[in-house]
């Protein structure tokens, strides 16, 4: 959220950065477009629905957020969350992402063989599971660092036609850095997946409880186990160049209640 000190009255002021300061931690930026997420305040003690399926809900002591991953295919117009006793609209704004145009040398990689998309649906399989995962035993960790230094090389959202052929938008953001660079933790999580992917390379999900989910790709080393729990700032591998790429980068997707939505509103400064 950010505050215009030049408009709010100064008492006023004060009584809102009190209110931000209760909390241990910063809410994600509520930005409610496709590909974004929206922050609603909810009665306090309330689960929340969007679409039939539960989103995150933070709580604090008298105040109560859903946080609702908008996905990149939403019409923009009004939307609701429910929860036992209420249904809550809120708007969600159209938003114009680029077209990115790209050319892969390895066909295979656009047309997939028969014998590729068997394998590609058993792991976009895999990956849907981890991304529908609602997981309350893990306490929510939401307040992201860059998982690795450098400069965004194709940016969230992007329309994308490969070859002369349109496929689906661009569902995360990629980060070029050198291979072998070490990718790390953005906040505590569950290892969930791990596994070689035809389109991903070698690829990590971790679970950040309550239907947020972090996905890592192209990695050229996995350092980390199924299973593992692991804190901020921890190695779970290496910058690479494997699975569909042009060059070596880290692909990092970020998913709320199984939208794809941009990592960026939830880095900290
Ligand atoms: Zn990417």
């Amino acid at each position: 959220m950010k505050l215009d000190s030049r408009r709010v009255p100064v008492p006023l002021l004060a009584l809102l950065l009190l209110s931000l300061f209760e909390f241990a931690y910063a809410l994600p930026q509520n930005l409610a477009v496709p590909g974004g997420v929206a922050v609603i305040p909810i009665a306090p003690g309330e689960t929340a629905t969007y679409n039939n399926r539960p989103v995150m809900v933070i709580q604090d002591q008298e105040e109560s957020f859903a946080i609702v991953g908008i996905p990149l295919s939403e019409k923009p117009g009004s939307h609701k969350i429910k929860t036992r006793t209420r249904v809550y609209e809120f708007t969600v704004l159209a938003k114009e992402y680029e077209t990115q145009h790209l050319t892969i040398e390895n066909k295979r990689q656009v047309n997939p063989l028969a014998e590729d998309l068997k394998r590609i649906r058993r792991e976009q399989s895999e990956m849907d599971n981890a991304f529908t995962n609602f997981d309350t035993e893990i306490p929510p960790a939401f307040n992201f660092s860059l998982p690795v230094m450098g400069p965004v090389s194709s940016p969230f959202g992007l329309r994308r036609i490969l070859n002369d052929q349109r496929r689906t938008p661009h569902s995360g953001l990629d980060i070029a850095a050198d291979e072998g660079v070490p990718v790390i933790a953005p906040a505590t999580g569950k290892v969930v997946v791990t596994g070689d992917y035809f389109f991903n390379g070698n690829t990590v999900l971790l679970d950040h409880g309550q239907g947020l989910i972090s996905m890592y790709c192209h990695m050229s080393r996995i350092d980390v186990s199924r299973g593992d729990v692991v804190q901020e700032d921890d190695v779970l591998g290496a910058v690479g160049q494997t699975g569909r790429v042009t060059g070596p980068h880290l692909h990092w997707s970020v998913s709320l209640n199984n939208a794809r939505v941009d990592p960026n509103l939830f880095l900290v400064d």
